[in-house]
């Protein structure tokens, strides 16, 4: 397992291939620190007595001891922890902890790629390559970002109907020694600071879509790879240096007619396992949301009552009543994710027929629960926003920059006139706000929040998910059998 340091040693010696701003930049550039920071913690988690135990794996294939964002889920407790992980770890940086995309993407394709293999038309031994990839993922202890979003054109139209056929990544070229693909997926994490990307389709394929059926691997800083990157960090803090310096990235991955080797291609042409792979990263990736969601809670919790604290109004009953809503979706997103690794299984659910076993035998959460805990403590984000707005008042929206808080002219001032609460220290009432401010009212922010509620799929997804597995028809059963109704399944 690596360090933070070493997981920096090599990101600095990655091909230049990032774009910002107008200007190629280096893995190792300023702008990339908060993320770097927010990774590096997952490295060294594992050294960390406190997180060991959490952070750290069996792998199922060797038997050494891995990374757990690297592990591939053998068993409900394997689930659980994960879910555990995450939200401690998210509670360290006060934010996402990025690395769970690329487990959600192994967990995927690990279960789709050994049912792929099995097709008579499979044009490459795509579990034996991804047991490789996998294998060196793990010893290596490298990070993986997932690039499942298509930039998807007319948003009504199928991958073969877009007038521009690019619009879905997509083989352009079947090469003997492997494919060429072209197309861009777009608001990947961390793609800029992670060492592989795993590709995985975006939605359910159907015949004639073969082409778009597509999991493979590539390096970050890959030949016929650029990255167009975003970057969501803070404001920069000159006086009042934060607990945790955070920071986050997104980028538009796009491949530009890139070639891929056999060796990396996982899935092509299978349409129906490419739905399937579309699927399970999802779904994997609500799980890791009972993780993260119920920590953005807990911070909001935080931010709440400490808001309240200052501003003398904690023990107003219209106090209570927010902080009791907030402990409720985050507790209910946690309490779900719980139930849906309890219930893990090897099995995966597939349109008109259910539950069936599918994959090597890797546990799979349970989907209703992950998808009704993602779609409640998901579409809460701006309902967050608006209780840490009612307690905060107008405050945040104004609140100095941090110059004039240290300007020898202005700073007695300031501090006379924002104090509040006589029994807290002007000192920490300053940096909480300047905290309370990069987390709803800063740049970064609002982009954080776009994240929270989209990541993993829009909520119409969800609730797609939900009214199309749930047992309806077994409600209006008990209802028919109450009303003294004829039983329907029974006729
Ligand atoms: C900060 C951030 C980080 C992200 N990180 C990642 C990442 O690491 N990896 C990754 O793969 N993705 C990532 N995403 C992408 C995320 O998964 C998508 O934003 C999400 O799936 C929604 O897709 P979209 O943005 O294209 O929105 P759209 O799908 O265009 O949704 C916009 C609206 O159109 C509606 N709509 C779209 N299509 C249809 C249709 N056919 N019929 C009816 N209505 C429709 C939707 O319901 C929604 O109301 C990230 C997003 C953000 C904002």
């Amino acid at each position: 397992m690596r360090t933070k340091a070493q997981y920096m040693e090599r990101l600095g010696k990655m091909e230049r291939n990032l774009y910002s701003n107008g200007e190629k930049i280096d893995r190792l550039d300023e702008r990339q620190q908060g993320a770097i920071n927010v990774m590096g913690l997952t490295f060294n988690a594992v050294w960390d007595s406190e997180t060991k135990d959490l952070c750290t794996a069996a792998s199922h294939i060797t038997g050494e001891t891995i990374n757990r964002f690297n592990h591939i889920h053998q068993n409900p407790e394997d689930l659980h922890k994960k879910q555990d992980m995450t939200r401690a770890l998210c509670n360290k940086v006060g934010q996402c902890i990025q690395r769970c995309m690329g487990t959600d993407a192994a967990n995927a394709i690990h279960t789709v790629s050994h049912e792929a293999q099995k097709s008579p038309k499979a044009k490459t031994t795509y579990h034996d390559n991804w047991l490789k990839w996998l294998e060196r993922f793990q010893k290596e202890d490298l990070v993986a970002s997932c690039a499942q979003t298509d930039v998807k054109g007319e948003r009504l139209k199928r991958p073969a109907e877009q007038t521009d056929p690019d619009m879905y990544v997509h083989v352009v070229e079947e090469r003997s020694d492997g494919i060429v693909v072209r197309g861009s997926k777009v608001h990947i994490s961390e793609a800029s600071i992670s060492d592989e990307i795993l590709v995985v389709p975006n939605r359910a394929l159907k015949k004639g879509e073969e082409e778009y059926a597509l999991c493979f691997a590539v390096p970050s800083d890959y030949e016929g790879v650029k990255q167009v990157v975003h970057f969501h960090n803070p404001r920069k803090r000159d006086h009042y240096e934060r607990g945790f310096e955070y920071g986050y990235s997104d980028s538009y991955v796009i491949f530009d007619d890139c070639f891929i080797p056999w060796e990396r291609v996982f899935l092509c042409g299978e349409t129906q396992h490419g739905g399937v792979a579309a699927l399970l990263f999802a779904l994997f990736h609500r799980h890791s949301y009972s993780g993260c969601k119920p920590a953005m809670l807990d911070y909001v919790i935080g931010l709440a009552s400490l808001a309240a604290e200052i501003n003398g109004i904690e023990k107003t009953s219209h106090v209570r009543e927010m902080l009791s809503e907030l402990i409720m979706t985050g507790e209910l997103g946690y309490a779900a994710g719980y139930t849906a690794s309890d219930m893990g299984k090897a099995e995966v659910y597939l349109p008109g027929m259910g539950f069936v076993p599918y994959g090597p035998g890797n546990y799979i959460p349970n989907s209703i629960y992950c998808n009704v805990g993602r779609c409640l403590s998901g579409e809460a984000v701006f309902h967050e926003q608006e209780i840490l707005c009612n307690i905060a008042g107008g405050m945040p929206a104004t609140f100095p920059y941090e110059q004039d808080l240290t300007n020898p002219e202005t700073k007695a001032l300031l501090e006379k006139y924002l104090k509040r609460n006589p029994n807290i220290t002007i000192e920490d009432q300053i940096r909480f706000w300047l905290s309370f401010v990069d987390f709803g009212l800063s740049g970064s922010a609002g982009s954080m929040l776009y994240g929270a509620y989209h990541g993993g799929g829009s909520p119409i997804m969800e609730q797609i998910a939900i009214t199309s597995q749930y047992d309806i028809e077994s409600k209006k059963d008990i209802v028919r059998g109450l009303a003294g109704m004829t039983p329907k399944r029974n006729m």
